[in-house]
């Protein structure tokens, strides 16, 4: 079953009449050269921006007409930096709560670290977090409000290898927990095949072929194949 749907989908000249689904419950990868409008696209998802014309639909309500802050709780994101503002860990992963004018209690935020495997203590100094570390406090951060669906835009590009198999596992081993639906984009076709369920192929700006990642293998298409290939497209 779908959980966000794609109708003809257009912004500005970056995205032309998208028109796709993802499926509840698994993880799509967000494919295509540099440019292609993945970032584009996932901004549209938690409302960042909205598109010109075409409508994308939560759980078959457009999105729009959605409450926006609701959208942010139900739909989280985290970025390859994971911004951090000065300050504690607790401070940090508090934030989704603060700005609601709440607190999470620290017995929650103890949990969640466990629960992305960062042992640190709360009221340690954020800059004095490894990179990895602060990735995974990243992640952490946006299950603070327990979204359906969680965005990662390129969440391990600046990572080393041992660490980007640290964090893919992560999020693998939270999907299985959770059964969140994430939508990730990566630059990495190896880490596409590890990761993914389902895939979007983007290039410039157009939804070339979405669906399960096996059955690109037998697309028809010459971009598909060539872009599996891992040749310039
Ligand atoms: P990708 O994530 O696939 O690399 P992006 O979605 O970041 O692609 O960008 C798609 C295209 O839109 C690029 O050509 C980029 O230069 C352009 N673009 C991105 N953001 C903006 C913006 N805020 N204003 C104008 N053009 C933009």
């Amino acid at each position: 079953m779908s959980i966000l749907t794609f109708h003809e989908v257009s912004y500005q000249n970056i995205l032309h009449e998208l028109t796709g689904e993802f499926r509840e419950g698994v993880i799509t990868t967000l494919v295509g050269p540099s440019g292609a409008g993945k970032s584009t696209t996932l901004k549209h998802i938690n409302g960042l921006i909205s598109p010109d014309t075409g409508e994308i639909c939560f759980r078959g309500e457009p999105l729009e007409q959605m409450n926006l802050l609701d959208v942010r709780k139900r739909i989280g994101m985290a970025f390859q930096s994971a911004p951090m503002i000065p300050g504690t860990v607790y401070d940090n992963i508090n934030l989704p709560k603060s700005i609601f004018g709440e607190s999470l209690p620290r017995e929650e935020a103890e949990k969640l670290l466990q629960q992305v495997e960062l042992s640190v203590e709360l009221d340690r100094p954020v800059k004095d977090l490894s990179g990895g570390e602060r990735s995974r406090l990243g992640i952490a951060r946006t299950l603070v409000n327990r979204p359906d669906v969680l965005l990662l835009d390129e969440i391990t590009a600046s990572l080393d290898y041992r660490m980007v198999q640290e964090i893919e596992k992560l999020i693998l081993d939270l999907q299985q927990e959770l059964q969140t639906t994430i939508i990730w984009i990566t630059h990495d076709l190896e880490q596409a095949k590890r990761v993914s369920d389902d895939v979007w192929f983007l290039k410039d700006g157009r939804l070339i072929e979405y669906g399960a990642f096996k059955e690109l293998a037998s697309s028809g298409q010459a971009e598909t194949q060539a872009f599996l290939k891992g040749e310039s497209v």
